[in-house]
């Protein structure tokens, strides 16, 4: 993808801190972290989201995500470490080349997780029967 951000770093035309590198994918620190430390990973091969990206990249990914993680938990000692995906702008995405986010979490970081809200009566019965569904 010519114009695409995260294409462009891989292909070395824009400047990064490179964290690693394989045949599929390519990690890297992100510009504007939640901390330092926070690392985005990504597929060489162009897709946008979770729902287009090959079997194999996914895979790939999630292969590299893991590497990472220990790494990152070796070299920066976090509390803790959260890894996220936003798919389609829906759910926060602003850059559309599939990319995991690798976040180190430290002691009163200010970060919090989502909040929860419980399901209605029989709701829940029902949710998992539609996802089930189509799978
Ligand atoms: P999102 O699409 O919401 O998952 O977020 C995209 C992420 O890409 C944000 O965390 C940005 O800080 C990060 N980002 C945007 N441009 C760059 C860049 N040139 N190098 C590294 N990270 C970037
Ligand atoms: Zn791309």
């Amino acid at each position: 993808m010519p114009d695409c951000l995260f294409c462009k770093i891989i292909r070395g035309e824009l400047p990064t801190n490179k964290i690693y590198e394989d045949e599929k994918t390519f990690a890297f620190l992100d510009i504007n972290p939640v901390n330092p430390g926070h690392t985005l990973v990504v597929p060489k091969k162009h897709a946008v989201d979770v729902f287009e990206i090959d079997e194999e990249e996914w895979n790939a990914v999630m292969g590299a995500v893991k590497k990472i993680s220990l790494a990152v938990e070796k070299a920066l000692q976090p509390t803790g470490i959260n890894l996220g995906m936003n798919n389609k702008s829906g759910a926060g995405q602003v850059v559309f080349h599939a990319h995991v986010h690798i976040m180190p979490r430290f002691q009163n970081d200010g970060h919090e997780l989502w909040k929860g809200k419980p399901y209605g009566a029989g709701e829940a019965a029902k949710i998992a029967e539609k996802i089930r569904g189509v799978i």
